[in-house]
C-alpha cells in the first residue's frame, strides 16, 4: 500500500514524501482510514511504529478542511504527552507534516520559563502539543481556553499513569467539549488503562499493533555476565571497541546515569546524562548533542529516554537490566527503529537474574551470551539463569514472578 492509496490531501502526501516515507507502517495503514472517518481509536502501540503520523496527519487534513484562515486562530487539536522530550518530538512531526498547509501548532512543557510558550499561544494556534502539568497551568491562569478543541489524543497513556499523571488527565478532561474525536494510545492495555481509555473514547475501534516481537527479531541483541563493580569497565571496552556512531546506555537511576559519565570519563570517554533531575535545557541540550554526533554516549533513565527519536542510533546499552520486562522491549526499541536494525546489548550482575529470565519470556527468545569478553565472570554464583535446554540458548522456564515484586505499585509511582 502506499500512501496515495489512504486518500491523503495533495500537501500532506507532498511532506511526507519529503521525510523519505514510500509506504505507511502498519499501524499507519491501519489507524489512517478509521481516522478520516473521524471515528474514536484505541490505538494499543508504541512509538517506533510510526504512530505519531498515524495519529497526526488525519487531524491535519480534517484542520486543513475546517479552518477559515481568514479568521483568528483557536485550538482545535490537542495532543497530550507525557514527556517534554516526546512532546517536542511530535511537534516537530506536525511542523514537517503541515509545511504545505497554513496550520500551525506550538508545544508546551514544564521545567522552563512559560513567557515564551504564552507568548506563541498568543499568536493563534491550530494544534496545542503539551505535557499535563504546564497545560494545567496555563488554563488556570487563563492564557488556554479548550473549548474549541475537536481532536484529543493521549499518547503514551501507560506512561502517564505510571508517572502519576492520572488526576492531572481527568482534570482536563473535564474541560473538553464533548463533542470531539479522541485518539488513546498505549503500548499496553492494563486494567486501569482499559478503564481511562473508557472514560475518553466514544465508540471507538481499536488497532493493535505488537512491536514487542518484531522490535526484538529485528534488534541483534546480547548479554553480557559481568559483576556490577566491573560493568563500566566493560561499557568502555564495548564503546571502544564496536566504534559505534552512538550509544544509548540505560541505567536504572538518576544517581547512577550521573556515576557512570563521571566514570566513563576516566576511560577518556565524553558522555552526557538524561534524567529527570536535570534542567529542561539541559536535557534539551544533551539530546541535541547526541543526535548531532557531538557526543556519541547519552546515559539515561528510563523516564527520560522513552519515545526518544534518534535517527541512526546504532547501540543501546542496558547498563542495568529493568525489573520490568517490558521496559527491555522499549529500550532496546530505540534501536532498530523504523525499518533500520540495530544491536542491543544487556549487562547482566548475578543480582538481575532473575530480570533476565522474565525478558526472556516475554520476548519469547533467548538472548545470545556472550562469554569472550575480559569482564565475563566465571563463578557459579554469577552463571546464566539456569536454562530448560541447549546449553546457554536454551528456552527459559517459568518465570520467576518474585522478580517483579512492586509492579502493580508502579502505575502510580509519582512523576520523575
Ligand atoms: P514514531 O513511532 O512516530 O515515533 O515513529 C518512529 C520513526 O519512524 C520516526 O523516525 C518516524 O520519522 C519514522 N516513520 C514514521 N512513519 C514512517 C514511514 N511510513 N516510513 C518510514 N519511516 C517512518
Amino acid at each position: 500500500m502506499n500512501f496515495s492509496d489512504l486518500g491523503l490531501i495533495e500537501p500532506i502526501l507532498k511532506a511526507v514524501k519529503d521525510q523519505g516515507y514510500t509506504q505507511p507502517t502498519p499501524i499507519q495503514e491501519q489507524s489512517i482510514p478509521i481516522l478520516l472517518k473521524k471515528r474514536d481509536l484505541l490505538g494499543c502501540a508504541q512509538t517506533g511504529t510510526g504512530k505519531t503520523a498515524a495519529f497526526t496527519i488525519p487531524i491535519l487534513q480534517h484542520l486543513n478542511a475546517e479552518v477559515d484562515f481568514n479568521q483568528r486562530k483557536k485550538i482545535r487539536a490537542l495532543i497530550i504527552t507525557p514527556t517534554r522530550e516526546l512532546a517536542l518530538q511530535i511537534n516537530e512531526n506536525i511542523i514537517a507534516y503541515s509545511k504545505y498547509t497554513k496550520l500551525n501548532s506550538t508545544v508546551i512543557f514544564g521545567g522552563v520559563k512559560q513567557t515564551k510558550q504564552v507568548n506563541s499561544l498568543k499568536q493563534g494556534v491550530d494544534i496545542l502539543v503539551a505535557t499535563p502539568g504546564r497545560l494545567l497551568d496555563l488554563i488556570g491562569q487563563g492564557f488556554i481556553s479548550l473549548k474549541d478543541i475537536k481532536y484529543f489524543v493521549l499518547d503514551e497513556a501507560d506512561q502517564m499513569l505510571d508517572m502519576g499523571f492520572i488526576h492531572d488527565i481527568k482534570k482536563v478532561l473535564e474541560k473538553l467539549p464533548q463533542q470531539r474525536q479522541s485518539l488513546f494510545f498505549s503500548a499496553t492495555m492494563a486494567p486501569p488503562i482499559v478503564e481511562l481509555s473508557q472514560k475518553i473514547l466514544n465508540n471507538s475501534e481499536r488497532v493493535t499493533i505488537k512491536p514487542e516481537q518484531t522490535t526484538a527479531e529485528k534488534v541483534e541483541q546480547s548479554v553480557y555476565m559481568v559483576s556490577k563493580d566491573d560493568k563500566v569497565g566493560l561499557l568502555s571496552f564495548l564503546i571502544k571497541s564496536k566504534k559505534a556512531e552512538s550509544t544509548l546506555v540505560f541505567s536504572r537511576t538518576k544517581h547512577g546515569a550521573n556515576k557512570v559519565v563521571q566514570k566513563l570519563a576516566k576511560f577518556d570517554i565524553p558522555a552526557d546524562a538524561i534524567h529527570g533531575n536535570k534542567s529542561q535545557p539541559a536535557r534539551v541540550k544533551a539530546l541535541e548533542n547526541f543526535k548531532a554526533g557531538n557526543i556519541k554516549v547519552l546515559v539515561a533513565t528510563d523516564i527520560a529516554a522513552r519515545g526518544i527519536d534518534i535517527d541512526k542510533l546504532s547501540l543501546v546499552v542496558n547498563f542495568d537490566l529493568p525489573n520490568i520486562p517490558e521496559t527491555y522491549v522499549h529500550r532496546i526499541g530505540r534501536t532498530g527503529r523504523a525499518k533500520a536494525s540495530g544491536e542491543a546489548i544487556s549487562f547482566c550482575s548475578a543480582e538481575e537474574r532473575s530480570y533476565l529470565r522474565d525478558i526472556q519470556k516475554l520476548i519469547r527468545q533467548d538472548i545470545p551470551l556472550i562469554t569472550e569478553q575480559p569482564y565475563h565472570d566465571t563463578s557459579p554464583e554469577e552463571a546464566p539463569p539456569k536454562q530448560g535446554g541447549g546449553g546457554n540458548r536454551g528456552r527459559q522456564g517459568g518465570g520467576n514472578k518474585s522478580a517483579r515484586p512492586n509492579n502493580k505499585k508502579k502505575f502510580y509511582r509519582k512523576r520523575d
